[in-house]
């Protein structure tokens, strides 16, 4: 758990550093291994300043405060709703990263126009239907467009990345952000040539099963 905490805090802050959330917006989950809790970033925090004992630890099941002396994010029930309906992934990141915010504006998906996007979020990244923020039709809407990729878009709000563990949804919003800069400056150059399906497929399958070095 104090490793976890640790990592929360590291991931939180090169969250940060990296210009992917400003002041306090954002939030991070991620579960607690041999346990039904997840452990949260507390709500209205400065990344600067959280330090572990800030973190808020979650029961998945009823969404109750386990321990902590903090508020959770105001976006818990978002966080707890992706949990519950992606039994695969180990962690979920909601930043508002600028071009990325701006497709969601826009309510335009992010298609993969590089591999890297393709291999990370498994497609386009969808666009889920606008919900107010902390509410439960957020976190619904939410799952719903996410489906069984990595990557989903709030509209006129932001992003949410998924994961393996903290690092790899930090790699997931660090890589949309990236691919929404691509569509948005390619869409000035020319029109955007998209990745065939078959390419895409490819591309995940081989990021899953074969990237780095053992995985
Ligand atoms: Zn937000």
């Amino acid at each position: 758990m104090i490793q976890l905490k640790q990592q929360m805090i590291d991931t939180a802050k090169e969250m940060y550093d990296r210009g992917l959330v400003a002041s306090v917006w954002g939030n991070l989950s991620a579960r607690i291994p041999n346990t039904e809790w997840i452990l949260v970033t507390p709500s209205g925090v400065d990344y600067r300043l959280m330090g572990p004992e800030d973190l808020v630890v979650i029961d998945m099941e009823t969404g109750d405060i386990v321990a902590g002396k903090l508020k959770p994010t105001s976006e818990l029930q978002m966080h707890l709703a992706i949990l519950r309906a992606r039994p695969d992934i180990n962690a979920v990141m909601h930043t508002h990263s600028i071009f990325a915010s701006a497709c969601s504006a826009a309510h335009k998906e992010i298609p993969p126009l590089v591999e890297d996007i393709a291999q990370v979020v498994g497609g386009s990244v969808s666009v889920a239907r606008y919900a107010l923020p902390g509410t439960p039709e957020l976190g619904a809407n939410a799952v719903k467009a996410l489906g069984k990729k990595n990557a989903v878009l709030l509209a006129n709000h932001g992003v949410v990345g998924v994961g393996d563990d903290l690092m790899d949804a930090l790699r997931v919003c660090t890589i949309v952000e990236k691919g929404a800069h691509i569509y948005a400056v390619t869409k000035t150059i020319g029109a955007p040539v998209l990745l065939s399906l078959d390419d895409v497929e490819y591309l995940r399958n081989a990021y899953r099963n074969h990237y780095g070095q053992d995985k």
